[in-house]
């Protein structure tokens, strides 16, 4: 092994996820010397095997499934069919597009990138072992933990067996399956769920807890699955997955719901329960970064409990997900030099990307009610939007839970073709403590799917204008 002489930098982030590099380049805008090392790609899991790939393939699922139900606007496609090497080929053009923007970025930047895995020497330096054996060694005056997550594998009997996929293989399948049994209802599940069935497979969704994304309020899960049920999914909600067998060329997956049990058969078999803090190889116990399990823990200002040690993204305990380990990256940085913030975690937008998709930020109603206030809701149904009409995609609704004494909105949760893209408005209107008055003093343009997000608002004072309601006394 040959060692090369060390950097000196005032930060040192470990690993190029949206969480590390994104402090990166907050660092290297406030003046630091900044250093970043990735044993992988740059763009960690969202850029690689994550939020992109899986985005790209869901883009071409939906404009196959689009082509098919075109009929019922009068619009027809002859024979539609799909390539599966070349969606992948696309997919992958995609990733490569990003993933080279993440290496301009740092170039621009002025950011060293180290190709090698890292682990703390002490806690002010780090060791980056490089693929050829070869290793060398950065100092630096504060150090970033960004290593990110990695598919968690329950105690499953036969979880092991070849060709079980994860979400990793899953975004590289050469060929579309027949059939597939998706074991795992959170938002990585249900995404799969409409890139295949999208394109023609038989899909099995089994969930373990009452509803599918159980992270959202349960009106939102049983809306999705009987969405999913009406795209011709099963979808099997309450339901253990006890033993998977491989069977001639596929699987059989055995399923337990309450007293009854029964037996699935399939091609291919995704697993996507979940995903655990990577912090591996890091040498963190001899440094003396104190751990909650596997996650490292940290406060509100991203510092672990070793002093110029901060630690962000998926590696801490949390919500997973890339635009909050980037938040959590410019909050580490931004206090490592010099200056005093904490993450709030108050109006976090969460988006799933299936079909119908789903967009939540704040509380749900249960989480108002557990939090003491007195609250109201309010719901309007897509199908009473004219852009909704319009387009063929009727399906959903938007929820808003309002608290009665200020009119402030706690919470806004939607269901419903391309609800993404209105969170931007909610997330805004959590964080800046938004009442339903404000909704309704906002003009909202015509005809645009914001306009259900007003409509819900109003609802929630019982006066929506394209629903009817019972006047309230
Ligand atoms: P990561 O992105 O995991 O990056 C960590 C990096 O650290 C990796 O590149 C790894 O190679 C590197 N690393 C680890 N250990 C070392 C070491 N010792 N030395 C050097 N490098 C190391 N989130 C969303 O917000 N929206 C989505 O739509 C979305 N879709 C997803 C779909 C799928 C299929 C999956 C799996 C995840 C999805 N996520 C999504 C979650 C998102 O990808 C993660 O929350 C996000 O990537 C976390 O960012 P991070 O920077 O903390 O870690």
């Amino acid at each position: 092994m040959t060692m090369s002489a060390a950097g000196e930098y005032d930060i040192a982030i470990i690993g190029a996820g949206p969480g590390g590099y994104v402090a990166a380049i907050r660092a290297s805008q406030l003046g630091a010397r900044v250093a970043i090392v990735e044993r992988g790609a740059l763009g960690g899991t969202c850029l690689n095997i994550g939020c992109i790939p899986s985005k790209a393939l869901l883009e071409a699922a939906a404009l196959f499934a689009s082509s098919r139900d075109a009929g019922s606007m009068g619009v027809s496609f002859g024979t539609v069919s799909a390539d599966f090497p070349k969606v992948n080929a696309y997919k992958d053009k995609v990733v490569r597009q990003m993933t080279s923007g993440v290496e301009s970025l740092m170039k621009s930047n002025r950011v060293d990138v180290y190709r090698g895995t890292g682990s703390f020497v002490t806690p002010r330096r780090i060791r980056v072992q490089k693929a050829d054996g070869t290793f060398q060694e950065i100092s630096a005056k504060n150090l970033v933990i960004a290593t990110g997550s990695v598919e968690a594998r329950p105690p499953i009997p036969g979880i092991e067996s070849p060709g079980v996929m994860t979400s990793k293989e899953a975004l590289n399948l050469t060929e579309l399956p027949e059939s597939i049994v998706i074991v795992g209802g959170g938002y990585i599940g249900v995404e799969f769920a409409t890139i295949y069935s999208s394109f023609g497979s038989k899909v099995t969704l089994v969930e373990m807890l009452p509803t599918i994304v159980p992270l959202e309020d349960p009106e939102i899960g049983k809306a999705l699955a009987t969405a999913f049920m009406k795209q011709g999914m099963a979808v099997k909600t309450g339901t253990r997955v006890t033993k998977i067998e491989p069977k001639g060329t596929g699987y059989a997956v055995s399923l337990a719901t309450g007293d009854s049990s029964e037996v699935v058969e399939a091609a291919k078999v995704l697993v996507a329960v979940g995903r655990v803090p990577y912090t591996e190889g890091l040498g963190l116990d001899r440094i003396g970064v104190a751990m909650d399990r596997r996650a490292i823990k940290v406060d509100k200002r991203m510092r672990t409990s070793v002093p110029g040690i901060y630690a962000i993204g998926d590696s801490i305990a949390g919500i997973m997900l890339a635009h909050v380990a980037s938040s959590e990256g410019e909050v580490a940085v931004e206090n490592a030099l010099g200056h005093d913030v904490e993450m709030d975690y108050g109006a976090v937008p969460n988006c799933v990307f299936c079909e119908p998709s789903i967009a939540s930020v704040g509380m749900t109603e249960d989480a108002a009610k557990k939090a003491g206030y007195d609250i109201k809701i309010g719901r309007f149904p897509f199908m009473a939007s004219g852009k909704a009409v319009a387009s063929n995609h009727q399906e959903g609704f938007v929820k808003v839970v309002a608290e009665s004494k200020y009119n402030q909105v706690l919470g806004i949760q939607m269901i419903g073709h391309h609800v993404t893209d209105l969170i931007g408005e909610a997330t805004l209107a959590i964080k800046l403590e938004t009442t339903v008055e404000d909704f309704a003093q906002t003009i909202h343009a015509h005809p645009t799917l914001t306009e259900a997000v007003r409509e819900a608002a109003l609802d929630a004072d019982g006066r929506p204008i394209h629903i009817w309601r019972r006047k309230r006394l």
